[in-house]
Order: structure tokens, then sequence, then C-alpha cells
């Protein structure tokens, strides 16, 4: 949600204003921080889907050395899946919560080794997803307990994978609320479809990964949770919150 200290935002009613306008965020803010961005990842689509899950409320920092720690521990999934849960939670500790995502993601493993026909056997790659329509591989992916939106586009786009989808992080989530591109109420699972509408849909995974990117850097660096800077934003004269912010009410 929009910090307490900032204006309430306001939402255009006008679909089509509302494109105009995440279309002008994406050319101010992809230039502004040196679009076309390098993808971070280059997992395969588990080991991915993995690391979103252990990046859930926790610093980047953190959830990659967790992840690191988990790899160093048991040289494969299968043998995540079938440790100890006390293990798994040790190799976690680097990052929030270690005691609920251990089983968590020993679940999901667990969960995708049946779907893939012997829960003996090891999780199968996701590879397929590939082949699937997004849509269908982002339903196959949110059918698994634990898994949102944000965690399936995270797998989709982040991985090997590299398919245009959208995740949607609270840097992002904030800067999109503030200008006006979702409603004040609409939290982070919910935006993801409302934000991704307003993008073209023949977008290539750079394309969206950009302006996922350029909205969550936005976020980190100028539009902050506590006190937005305002005065020094490329996006003010279009943004109703930094507008009410500098021209308050008499
Ligand atoms: S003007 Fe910029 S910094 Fe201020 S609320 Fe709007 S997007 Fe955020």
């Amino acid at each position: 949600m929009a910090s307490s200290r900032a204006a309430a935002p306001v939402v255009s009613p006008d679909f089509s204003a509302r494109q105009q306008l995440a279309l002008l965020a994406h050319e101010r803010l992809c230039a502004e921080y040196g679009a076309p961005f390098l993808f971070f990842s280059d997992k395969d689509p588990l080991s991915e889907l993995i690391s979103a899950l252990l990046s859930h409320r926790t610093k980047n920092a953190d959830s990659h050395r967790a992840y690191q720690q988990l790899r160093a521990t048991f040289p494969t999934w299968e043998a995540v899946r079938d440790a100890p849960t006390l293990d798994v939670q040790r190799a976690l500790s680097a990052c929030t919560w270690p005691e609920q995502k251990a089983p968590r993601i020993q679940a999901v493993l667990l969960e995708i080794s049946r779907r893939c026909g012997d829960e003996n056997l090891p999780p199968c790659s996701l590879d397929f997803l590939a082949n699937r329509p997004i849509p269908e591989a982002r339903a196959w992916l949110e059918s698994i307990t634990g898994v949102g939106p944000k965690t399936s586009a995270a797998t989709l786009l982040f991985s090997t994978l590299r398919l245009p989808t959208m995740p949607v992080d609270s840097h992002h989530h904030r800067v999109a609320q503030r200008l006006g591109l979702i409603g004040p109420k609409v939290g982070e699972g919910p935006a993801h479809a409302l934000l991704a509408a307003l993008l073209p849909p023949d977008w290539t995974a750079q394309q969206v990964y950009d302006h996922h990117e350029a909205l969550m850097y936005h976020g980190q660096k100028c539009c902050f949770f506590h006190s937005p800077a305002c005065g020094r934003c490329i996006m003010l004269d279009v943004c109703p919150v930094g507008q009410a912010k500098i021209n308050p009410p008499q």
C-alpha cells in the first residue's frame, strides 16, 4: 500500500488513459534507469521457482545467500525434498521465516514429483511449461499450494524460459498505485492482472522485464515508501500523488 504520508492516489476510470500512462512511465523510467536491463538470473524454471519462494518478504541479498546455502548443502532438489525438514530449515537460516519456508519448499517439490508421475522420482524439470500457453502455465504453477501470481510470473520470466509474464513486487506496486495505474486498495496479488492488461499484448520478455525493473528501481531510488522524493521525480507532472504533495489543497 502507498505510504500514509502520501496523498491517496487518483485512478482514471478511462482504461486507455491508464494504458497511455503506463507506456509513458515505461518510456521515461526505462530511459532514466538504463534499460534494456540484463536478466539477473539464468536458473532453470524449477530452481527459479524455489528461489522465488525464498524471496517472499526477504531482502534480495538474504534470499540469495539462503538459496546458495541450500544448493551447497543438498546436491539435488530430490535431496531437499527428502531431507529432514530441520536440516532444510538450517540451510535456509539466512532468510526470513526458515521454519515456514523449509516445509513449504519440501511440499512444493513433493507436489511437483507427484504431478510428474511418481512422488519417489526426482521432481521433474519444468521446461515443459515453455510449450503451454502462458495463462495455462501460470495456472499450473498457481494451483500448487503456496505459489501465487508473483511467484508464477517470476518463474516464467526470470528463468531460462523467459516468457513475457510480469511479476509485481512491493516497489513496483507502490509506484503503480501512486501514479494511478491501479486503485489505492488493490493488493499486490490482484495488481498482477490489472497492470499486465495495460501493457501491449505483443511485448517481448525483455520489454516486460524492463517495465518491471524500471518501476521497481523507481520505487527503490525515488518513490520511497516514506517520504517519496517528488521534487526530483521525472513522473511528477503526471502523478496525482506528487501533484497533491507539492500543491496541497489550501
Ligand atoms: S511524483 Fe514520483 S516520487 Fe512522487 S509519488 Fe509520484 S511517482 Fe512517487
